[in-house]
């Protein structure tokens, strides 16, 4: 896997937790400023070190010892690394269990957070990242779900969300909450005629694809492939009227993509795990 981080967080006074690029940093600066003070973009307390080799080659990796000190969600934990250690980022990621309906219901709740925090600023930049965003409002470490009854309650596993910005090829293997801006939509048809889609996000500097496999339009929550071509179409339309400004949120595996290894797809099977301008599938369809 890739040691090789992209991103960190700058814990320097005043900075208020500004997400630092690799290549936008120089080794001075890093020496002066951030050395002990930098740690990782997905919210744990590892600290990243930053590393510029002779060819300009610059790169974050974490700081000596302090692997474990990434969270048992994060793709850069000690125990993640080489083929074997994917299997158990992997098992971590397939062992959360959560119903169609309760996924959507948290997406709702973060998209509505997500929401007022973008019309609070009137730039578009995106928010802090994963846990912080979490902190600030919505959803705890142990979340309570109450039956239909209202009585038995129930500690249900997190779900973890994260900016589109800061998604990369690390990230494969891991199941959450992509969120940002789509920049185009796609519709597209295989060899044996089967229909898939992918929504392009606007993002700077990894390519990250929300993919519909036919698994999505496949299912009871679906009323099937005509139905989800309208779904498309019309995201398509919003989108060609607001190109950039389009919120999606979605719930899935990140994925290689085929003929981009350095892009990846959050592969989305079911219609309850997506939102895209705070709608759900049916909303889009039939509104
Ligand atoms: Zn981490």
């Amino acid at each position: 896997m890739a040691r090789k981080i992209m991103y960190a967080i700058s814990n320097v006074e005043g900075d208020s937790k500004k997400k630092i690029y690799c290549e936008n940093l120089e080794k001075n600066e890093y020496e002066a400023k951030y050395k002990g003070y930098l740690t990782c973009i997905k919210g744990c307390q590892a600290r990243i070190k930053f590393t510029q080799r002779k060819n300009d080659i610059k790169f974050f990796s974490t700081w000596n010892k302090e692997g474990n000190l990434h969270e048992k969600s994060c793709p850069y934990h000690v125990d993640y690394k080489g083929k074997m250690g994917r299997k158990k980022l992997n098992a971590y990621y397939q062992s959360i269990e959560l119903s169609e309906e309760i996924i959507l219901r948290r997406l709702k709740r973060k998209m509505e957070g997500l929401l007022k925090q973008y019309s609070d600023e009137d730039i578009i930049d995106p928010p802090n990242g994963s846990m912080e965003v979490d902190v600030i409002g919505e959803d705890e470490v142990a979340v309570f779900e109450g039956d239909e009854n209202g009585k038995k309650s129930e500690c249900l596993p997190r779900i973890y969300y994260e900016d589109a910005e800061y998604i990369s090829t690390d990230d494969i293997g891991c199941r959450k909450s992509v969120y940002g801006f789509i920049s185009n939509v796609q519709l597209e048809e295989d060899k044996k005629k089967g229909k898939y889609a992918y929504f392009n996000l606007a993002t700077k500097h990894s390519t990250v694809n929300i993919a519909f496999p036919e698994a999505f339009y496949s299912n009871e929550l679906s009323s099937g492939v005509q139905e989800f071509e309208i779904y498309v179409s019309k995201v398509k339309e919003l989108v060609q009227k607001h190109p950039n400004k389009i919120m999606v949120i979605a719930y899935g595996e990140i994925t290689r993509k085929k003929k981009d290894k350095n892009g990846v797809n959050v592969s989305v099977i079911s219609p309850n795990r997506i939102l895209v301008d705070n709608k759900t599938y049916k909303q889009l369809v039939y509104r």
